[in-house]
């Protein structure tokens, strides 16, 4: 059974998130939104991707749809830029793409930001679809219509709102997922829970072994909830003018991090160590007790997400959280726990207070 959840802007919807256990209604679904069945599809995927379900979801799209193609990049986020953007670019001016014609991103984050941004500067912009595949990308990315692609050593630092027209999911592709990657959607999950909602918090808590297993039922309702959290949000701020910057909460730190690391530590990995250190700092304030950060610390351990880091030197991880676009001037703007539940931004921060959140993640 489907599990559908309407995404409005204004009060009139935009685009739904489907929650499906197969591929079987793709077609369907998107011949529902009303395309031609001569239109073009091309499906973008990243060679990881395109190997396990490339032909499958072209196979289900063919169903309803005579032009259907598929291109893939090398998976990972080194092909995260304008150089892979270019690619598709050359291969949709080949194939005759026009402004009728669809783009289909099939993959994970780095996929659906990639594709997203494609579609939005293509022509000056057609639409898309989103299937994401890792449980980041189901949760988080693709929704809310961020999309854009790294340049030089910046991250997503060229890109678009846009939105997409559906965004479907089918929920066992994660069997497939490697568990490192599953480990890095949890990050997402759980800060969602910590910014927004204290009694999802504990039910990822209670039911971690249940999660963990991947049991259908409660990787559905799981993915549901978080979807749900993250659609509130951006509906009521599409553009991040205030509540959407919430959803940074771990990320100052956790970018930090990400970047000195090259990369090597997994985005939501990074998230769960962001977390850590800004619960600290909300420990500091007298915001939340003691207790509340183990309570946190036990339930990002229960996912397999580690809460110390080593092998990283605090004052550089402090530098990195200056170079991060979301300053205000030269104030870091940082997202604490006023409860766990509860988020609110504050741009008060001195360097002393963000480093020892710090030292806190540092072995
Ligand atoms: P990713 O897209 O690189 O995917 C991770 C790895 O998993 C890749 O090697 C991929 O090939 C593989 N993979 C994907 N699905 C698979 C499956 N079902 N089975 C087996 N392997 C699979 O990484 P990600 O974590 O999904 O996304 C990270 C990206 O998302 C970053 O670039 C980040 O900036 C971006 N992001 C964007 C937003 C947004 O709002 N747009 C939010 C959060 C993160």
């Amino acid at each position: 059974m489907a599990k559908i959840l309407p995404v409005k802007q204004d009060g009139q919807l935009i685009y739904e998130i489907k929650l499906m256990d197969s591929f079987l209604e793709l077609g369907k679904d998107v011949a529902a939104l009303g395309y031609a069945k001569d239109i073009k599809i091309c499906i973008v995927s990243d060679s990881n991707v395109s190997a396990l379900y490339g032909e499958i979801v072209k196979k289900e799209l063919e169903k309803e749809f005579a032009n259907v193609f598929l291109y893939d990049f090398p998976a990972g986020e080194e092909s995260k830029n304008v150089a892979t953007v270019n690619g598709v670019y050359e291969f949709l001016i080949q194939k005759h793409f026009d402004r009728r014609d669809v783009l289909v991103a099939l993959g994970g984050g780095v996929v659906g930001d990639l594709t997203g941004f494609t579609a939005a500067t293509y022509l000056r912009g057609i639409d898309f679809i989103q299937i994401p595949t890792t449980l980041l990308s189901q949760v988080d990315s693709s929704i809310g219509g961020k999309t854009g692609v790294d340049f030089m050593q910046y991250k997503n630092m060229v890109g678009a709102f846009y939105q997409p027209k559906l965004v479907y999911m089918n929920l066992c592709v994660l069997k497939s997922l490697p568990k490192e990657q599953l480990v890095s959607g949890f990050g997402e999950i759980l800060k969602h829970g910590l910014i927004k909602n204290r009694e999802y918090f504990d039910w990822m808590n209670e039911n971690y072994d249940a999660i963990l297993s991947l049991e259908y039922d409660i990787v559905e309702e799981m993915i549901y909830a978080s979807c749900d959290i993250k659609r509130g949000v951006v509906e009521r701020d599409p553009k991040e003018k205030g509540e959407r910057a919430l959803l940074n909460f771990g990320h100052t730190i956790g970018h930090a991090i990400e970047k000195l690391s090259n990369f090597g530590l997994a985005h939501g990995v990074c998230v769960g160590l962001g977390i850590v250190g800004a619960g600290y700092i909300s420990m500091q304030l007298g915001n939340i007790s003691e207790a509340e950060l183990t309570y946190i610390e036990e339930t990002l351990a229960h996912f397999g997400l580690a809460t110390r880091v080593s092998g990283f030197d605090a004052s550089k991880i402090l530098a990195a959280t200056k170079l991060d676009k979301k300053m205000v001037g030269n104030k870091v703007k940082f997202v604490l726990l006023e409860t766990p539940g509860n988020a609110y931004i504050y741009k008060e921060l001195t360097d002393e207070q963000i480093l020892a959140g710090i030292s806190y993640v540092l072995n």
